[in-house]
């Protein structure tokens, strides 16, 4: 059984589960953002009985029997219910229809093998074909490198899906989370029309350990942060969870004459 109560590693702040779950596990004492499971983000950002789920039975599969990886990934479905590091779906948000993605990295990772892309592909030309917008929340470790060239080829995958719904006159909205790196950023992450992150977000292409012992050089403190990020011009606008709802209507209505002129 679950415990009923659980401390923030920010600031070790104890709060009982229902309260971190009223707070979308944003600490209530210090507004540290902890994982959210996509689902439970989804559940929040849509209006009610609006959300249906898309391409759920999507998976990759094991192109290069790579030792262990087969029992890993029933671990991880054990683990978060999900059969994919990301959930699909379509719903409403203020009584705006959107095609929306969720990564969730409580699942190996976040990491992007040939179901993720597909998954994600598939939301891209679904928000296509139906002119719909487009949103997409990321937290990745990167490309999952048991799948090997399976994996790095759904970068150029997903890419040139967002190529072509932004050609077709689309708006994408793209959101980072705590992680965002490697072949996630890369690809479809940064390639939004609105750049949003959440605060204190670790956002990158390689991560801070593995640049500082390639320069061998300390890094400044905060580097690869939204706040750094949105200080170098990558980020929009950093928009904590309890107010993403609102932030992404307002988006919604503000484009929503340049949909109706696709
Ligand atoms: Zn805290």
């Amino acid at each position: 059984m679950a415990p009923e109560t659980r401390s923030c590693p920010a600031c070790g702040h104890e709060a009982a589960q229902a309260v971190w779950h009223a707070h979308l596990q944003v600490c209530p004492a210090c507004g540290a953002h902890q994982p959210i499971a996509a689902r439970a983000r989804l559940e929040a950002l849509c209006d009610a009985g609006t959300l249906r789920e898309l391409f759920a039975d999507v998976t990759g599969g094991d192109p290069l029997c790579f030792p262990g990886y087969a029992r890993k990934l029933a671990v991880q479905r054990e683990k978060t219910g999900m059969r994919e590091a990301v959930m699909t779906a379509e719903g409403e948000i203020e009584g705006r229809r959107a095609v929306l993605g969720v990564l969730d990295a409580q699942f190996f990772m976040g990491s992007m093998g040939a179901g993720v892309g597909e998954k994600i592909t598939r939301a891209i030309e679904r928000a296509r074909d139906e002119r719909l917008p487009l949103i997409l929340f990321s937290a990745s470790g990167g490309a999952r490198m048991q799948e090997g060239i399976f994996s790095l080829m759904q970068m150029a995958k997903t890419s040139a899906a967002v190529a072509d719904f932004s050609a077709a006159g689309g708006l994408y909205i793209s959101v980072l989370t705590h992680p965002t790196t490697g072949g996630v950023t890369a690809s479809f992450a940064s390639l939004g029309d609105i750049m949003l992150a959440e605060p204190g977000a670790l956002i990158g292409f390689a991560g801070p350990r593995v640049i500082e012992q390639t320069i061998g050089q300390r890094l400044p403190e905060g580097f690869q942060r939204s706040e750094f990020q949105m200080e170098h011009g990558f980020i929009d606008r950093i928009v904590p969870r309890g107010r993403m709802r609102a932030v992404l209507a307002q988006a919604l209505r503000l484009h929503e004459g340049g949909v109706s002129a696709w």
